[in-house]
């Protein structure tokens, strides 16, 4: 009988003890047994059912900017679509795009084509899979806002589900509740406008970005997600952890929501750093701070 590499191997590319840390924006994680890079959705569907005759732990994940991995090695196989499911095709004002779609090219994209509606996402550096998955947004805007309909493969089967049925809200959605379902690509509307007007305002936001967020260190992004009615970054001031430091994990001076890999920082001392953060502020102002990152593999929490 073949073994488990061989097998993926007859439908896709395979990297064996690939770093996660190389596959995160923090740059933290340690190795995945398997890799995989499907081409197409016959591949995909066919590596599933081995996953699962095999009994499997696996993992899709687009750009892992919303990430923080443990630094164990991880005895499963990471799915990856951005290196193949990364097309998109206009048609008027709706763009069809596969998951793996870089979500910042396929902003530019609609900007050259005078289509508005994803300025938001464009300094957002996750796949169209990620920003569904986490309903991503800035701005006031989200991905709620734009999707019309979302490809998923489920239990086996291949379908269109409805935005309306997403259960989006803030940075959530149904497929958080569904981690086995996986985003194969979606339908987005978009508006009409001048192509001058839609750069001014992403250039606009991309200075506002440089000019607020850590963006010269390894993050995944906001830490937290804003507590109802208020700011994150705030209460982590508040608590005097602006600049804090555990390791090589810190709050970053520029932004208090942002924790940065300042170096090799450890997967313990970043989760620690985010557990004081969650205690203190519960102590100070009563609120529970969630994260918007999302933990994979850790077996143990500190
Ligand atoms: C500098 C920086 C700035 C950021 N700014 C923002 C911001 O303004 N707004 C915001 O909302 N986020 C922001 N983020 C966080 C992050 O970029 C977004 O959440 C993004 O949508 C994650 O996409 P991803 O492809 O990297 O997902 P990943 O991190 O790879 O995965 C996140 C989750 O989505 C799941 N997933 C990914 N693809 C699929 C798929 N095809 N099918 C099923 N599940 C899937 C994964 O399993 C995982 O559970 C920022 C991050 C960084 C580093």
């Amino acid at each position: 009988m073949k073994n488990i590499y061989e097998e993926l191997l007859g439908y896709s590319e395979v990297d064996v003890d690939h770093s996660l840390a190389a596959m995160t924006t923090l740059r933290i994680g340690g190795k995945a047994s398997y890799t995989v890079y499907p081409e197409n959705q016959v591949a995909l569907d066919s590596i599933m059912r081995l996953i699962k005759e095999r009994n499997l732990p696996y993992k899709v994940i687009g750009k892992g900017s919303d990430l923080l991995c443990s630094d164990d090695d991880f005895d499963g196989v990471v799915i990856r679509l951005d290196r193949h499911f990364h097309h998109s095709y206009f048609d008027d004002c709706v763009v069809s795009a596969q998951a793996g779609c870089s979500i910042i090219l396929l902003a530019v994209e609609a900007m050259k084509r005078g289509l508005s509606g994803l300025e938001f996402a464009s300094g957002i550096p996750g796949t169209i899979g990620g920003a569904i998955f986490m309903n991503a947004g800035a701005y006031k805007s989200s991905m709620s806002d734009i999707l019309d309909e979302v490809l998923v493969l489920r239990d086996g089967t291949i379908e269109w589900i409805k935005a309306e049925e997403c259960e989006f809200g803030y940075r959530s959605s149904i497929f958080q509740k569904h981690p086995e379902w996986i985003i194969l690509g979606a339908r987005i509307r978009l508006t009409p406008k001048d192509s001058r007007q839609i750069s001014d305002l992403m250039e606009d936001r991309r200075k506002r970005r440089m000019a607020s967020q850590p963006l010269d260190y390894p993050t995944c992004g906001s830490v937290f997600r804003n507590p109802e009615g208020m700011n994150a970054w705030q209460l982590i001031d508040g608590i005097g952890y602006r600049g804090k430091r555990i390791g090589d994990a810190m709050v970053s001076e520029k932004h208090c929501n942002f924790i940065c890999n300042m170096g090799n920082a450890k997967a313990q001392d970043y989760l620690q750093l985010v557990h004081e953060i969650q205690q203190k502020v519960f102590e100070k102002y009563g609120v529970e701070l969630h994260t918007e990152m999302e933990l994979f593999n850790w077996k143990q929490i500190v």
